[in-house]
């Protein structure tokens, strides 16, 4: 199945639903967020929409807590990110985890704030994200794939000079507007296995990143494995598991995000997010 969060034009509140052949059928709960957690489906008589009358939002628009974010989980961005700034590319020997404010949040076709004067340094990083489904701590490695209740495509925008600047990451990564995510939640039944997907991401048509999550450090299980070590994973909790290689600081010259440049984010058997960068 396919959940998305969409809005109409005579009421702009997100409101949760399944896709289905090019209609979106609104579903009860207040939020995805509540449908997840209930397990909710559609009664009868609820209504649908076309696609193309509807506008996208983010799957959990507003998240309960930040987003447990993954760095350097691909050895070929690690050796990028090494190469930038003249350090050992030493692979991780765990997770390296760190989060993105829960105002970061933007909807996949949604425009993105520049951030003029704040940074010089905008840059890409298309990720595979897992939506967990149930609660669960200390989840071992064999059960952790039951606790996904799906996956979705995020962008994790990032701020390189910020990031640099103030050691700890999470400066650089929580710019407002530097999480989109969407467009759909993919049920993990339907998105099947998630170390066989293609992510890949282009900047105005051209293709930056380009990449299988079959070559993450840790797997998905693995970071929940890990993650859930002693802290509780709830429903609705996001995880993005980490870019691969191809990033802005990486490339020869580095390359940075300006205002009306146009970011295409997918990973297959979900989707594309279509994002432009803007003075906001
Ligand atoms: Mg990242």
């Amino acid at each position: 199945m396919r959940y998305a969060s969409f809005s109409l034009a005579s009421d702009p509140r997100p409101r949760p639903g399944i896709i289905d052949n090019h209609r979106v059928i609104q579903l009860e709960g207040a939020s995805l967020l509540e449908v997840i957690g209930t397990g909710e489906r559609p009664s009868q008589g609820t209504p649908s929409y076309p696609l193309a009358e509807i506008r996208w939002h983010a799957p959990i628009p507003r998240p309960a807590k930040n987003i447990f974010c993954v760095g350097r989980n691909y050895a070929a961005h690690v050796k990028e990110g090494a190469a930038a700034y003249n350090r050992e590319a030493k692979l991780p020997e765990v997770p390296v985890f760190f989060t993105k404010a829960p105002t970061t949040v933007r909807g996949p076709f949604d425009d993105l704030p520049r951030h003029d004067g704040v940074t010089e340094q905008l840059d890409w990083e298309v990720e595979l994200a897992v939506i967990i489904g149930r609660t669960g701590r200390n989840i071992s490695h064999a059960d952790a794939l039951s606790h996904v209740f799906g996956y979705t495509v995020l962008n994790d925008i990032t701020a390189r000079d910020l990031q640099q600047r103030h050691t700890q990451w999470f400066k650089g990564k929580s710019l407002d507007g530097s999480c989109p995510m969407g467009p759909v939640v993919v049920t993990a039944d339907e998105f099947g296995d998630p170390q066989a997907k293609r992510v890949s991401l282009r900047v105005n048509g051209v293709t930056k990143q380009d990449a299988t999550t079959a070559d993450m450090i840790f797997p998905v299980a693995t970071l929940i494995e890990w993650l859930s070590k002693g802290l509780t994973l709830e429903p609705g909790d996001i995880i993005a598991t980490g870019t691969p290689e191809g990033v802005g600081m990486g490339r020869t010259p580095q390359e940075w995000l300006h205002a009306g440049d146009i970011l295409e984010t997918e990973v297959e058997g979900i989707g594309v997010m279509r994002n432009r960068i803007a003075d906001l």
